[in-house]
């Protein structure tokens, strides 16, 4: 099999990992637009927070993600899984209630320690380090001579009718809902952004051998470095930082940790997470060209579900899976104006 997979962020680089795997000939594209991958915090958490429930099929997700990360790690020689508790900060009495009654009911729960009450505890988290993962995957396919730092061309699309493809992966992030081929495919920019921040060793300091969530939410990176974010922002494609945004986020953060020392910020990055509007993935192929695949749509938590998605659309390529209806890409097709 030969295939061209268009972007190299998570998805194409998750695509073109599973595709490797099988033993096919990839190629990846990549137009070197800012991707939200280069600056995601690469965060994965079991629980969706606001109703104290598990996160969509977190279990078959975090399997599958787990073990992909581990074997990257091993392809590349570098540490990029970082498992680690999250501590929930429970922010009343009711929410406090509804923590406790669930911990009884989620494996991922534990209810609030004796020594920590008002923070709820989720094991089954973590991060993983993908700007890191995106530079070494892309030194390696340059070593193979399977990376062009090109944007996508007609010709692309020629060659795929010509044969010389078996496959195209698309892998484009927010690119698919503003250019061809046609139609598009409605997914959204959710703009965001996040802060790394570097404590200058007086006072408190955010937790550092777990992550902390009180709303807004603290990564620890080690040598007194944090991440501090995020901001979502719906319909916003602008790119660059804002200060409020930052003074918001510093704000929460301040009053999360009281008597925090100093701390200097290291960089301030933003980026737009492709979302659909059910927040379920596109996988599977694109109607009405043949050959042309996708795999977006990994919106904010492209870490936990990526893998599961990346792995299933080979499987499809290559006849081994049958698309699964909640993920299919024609549910977001639309025309452009
Ligand atoms: C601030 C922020 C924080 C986040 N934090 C987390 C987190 O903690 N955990 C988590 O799971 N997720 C997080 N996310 C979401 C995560 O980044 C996404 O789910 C995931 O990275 C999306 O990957 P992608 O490959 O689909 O898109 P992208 O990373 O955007 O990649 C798209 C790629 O396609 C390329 N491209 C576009 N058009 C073309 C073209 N025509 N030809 C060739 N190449 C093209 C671009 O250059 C780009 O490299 C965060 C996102 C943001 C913005």
């Amino acid at each position: 099999m030969r295939i061209l997979v268009i972007g190299q962020g998570l998805a194409g680089t998750l695509a073109s990992h599973f595709g490797l795997r099988k033993g096919w000939d990839v190629h990846v594209i990549d137009a070197g637009l800012p991707s939200a991958s280069s600056v995601a915090a690469g965060m994965f958490n079991p629980m969706s927070f606001r109703r104290v429930i598990e996160a969509w099929e977190a279990e078959a997700h975090l399997q599958v993600m787990r073990q992909t990360f581990l074997e990257l790690e091993s392809i590349t020689g570098s540490k990029l899984l970082f498992e680690m508790p999250i501590h929930k900060r429970l922010a009343n009495s009711d929410y406090a209630a509804l923590w406790k009654d669930k911990s009884t009911q989620l494996p991922w729960l534990g209810a609030p320690a004796a020594h920590w009450p008002t923070e709820g505890i989720v094991e089954g988290g973590g991060w993983v380090n993908l700007p890191l993962l995106l530079n070494l995957w892309r030194d390696r396919l340059k070593a193979e001579q399977r990376f062009e730092l090109r944007g996508f061309q007609d010709q692309d699309a020629e060659n795929l009718k010509r044969g010389q493809w078996d496959a195209i992966v698309d892998c484009r992030g927010t690119s698919a809902g503003i250019d061809g081929p046609l139609p598009c495919l409605d997914i959204r920019p959710y703009r965001g952004e996040l802060l790394t921040i570097q404590h200058q060793n007086d006072g408190a300091t955010p937790p550092q051998s777990h992550i902390l969530n009180f709303g807004k939410w603290t990564i620890p990176l080690g040598g007194g470095q944090w991440r501090l974010g995020a901001s979502y922002e719906w319909n916003q494609t602008d790119l660059e930082p804002s200060a409020e945004t930052q003074q918001y986020l510093i704000d929460a953060l301040h009053a999360a940790v009281p008597n925090m020392g100093a701390m200097t910020v290291t960089e301030h990055q933003v980026g737009l997470r492709p979302v659909s509007r059910d927040r379920r993935p596109a996988v599977g192929p694109y109607p009405g060209i043949p050959g042309w695949y996708v795999l977006n749509g990994l919106g904010t938590r492209g870490v936990l579900i990526g893998p599961r998605w990346a792995r299933h659309l080979v499987d499809i390529i290559d006849g081994n899976a049958t698309l699964t209806p909640e993920t299919k890409p024609d549910r977001l097709l639309f025309s452009k104006p």
